[in-house]
């Protein structure tokens, strides 16, 4: 599958968000996304878990609260966002998955953009049934033995997922940011609806070969 090519009319900027609850294939197509524009793509529970990993200051502080599934505190998470989106490789775009995830991380990335005279270009929205989530997470924690992917943490995390995150998608449905995908399919399928979806908005990847 080859997304649309943009040629010499590319887009001199790519920031995107992506949005979903956990087990809708977010962090697969978001590095394929991130990929065909050129951007990095920053995933903070990734960023989390290395740290706890590495056995990092960071990873010690966060690892209790990652295991139960909670929320990082905000001022933590949107400062380990604005270290990141400060690097040079995310000059030109990024493609931020699981942040922001409240209403506090969306006026703190407002505050970082604004000050930068930036703005976000697209919010993709992955829709996916509660059901199909929680299958596909257990079959995860059979696949990968995540220490968050209890039956229990499970639970606590979409739940966290439906009274935090999602409403943040309508603050972004305001600003006419989002772009909403059905996240049921195959991956190939999924992610030709995202490059469909987001050609539509005159937004094509610099590097569509790299989604191939
Ligand atoms: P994820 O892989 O995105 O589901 O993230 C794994 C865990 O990292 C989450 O359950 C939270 O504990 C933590 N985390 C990741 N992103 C954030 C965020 N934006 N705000 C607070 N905590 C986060």
């Amino acid at each position: 599958m080859t997304p649309p090519a943009n040629g010499d009319a590319a887009i001199s900027s790519a920031r995107f968000l992506i949005v979903g609850p956990q087990g809708s294939g977010k962090g697969t197509q978001g590095v394929l996304v991130a990929a065909a524009f050129g951007v990095p793509q920053v995933a903070t529970g990734d960023i989390f878990r290395a740290n706890v990993a590495g056995g990092t200051e960071l990873g010690k502080r966060v690892q209790v609260i990652i295991e139960a599934g909670d929320l990082v505190p905000d001022a933590l998470t949107s400062e380990l966002v604005r270290d990141r989106l400060a690097q040079a490789d995310a000059a030109e775009g990024f493609l931020l998955d699981g942040y922001p995830r409240n209403r506090g991380q969306v006026d703190d990335l407002d505050a970082f953009l604004t000050g930068r005279g930036e703005a976000l270009d697209a919010v993709i929205e992955l829709e996916v049934p509660r059901d199909e989530s929680i299958s596909r997470l257990t079959q995860r924690a059979v696949e990968q033995g995540r220490t968050d992917d209890t039956e229990e943490v499970i639970a606590n995390r979409l739940a966290i997922y439906e009274r935090e995150t999602a409403p943040i998608l309508d603050v972004y449905r305001e600003r006419g940011l989002v772009v909403r995908i059905d996240g049921v399919g195959t991956l190939a399928e999924v992610t030709e609806r995202i490059f469909e979806a987001l050609a539509a908005r005159g937004l094509a990847p610099r590097h569509p070969g790299a989604a191939a």
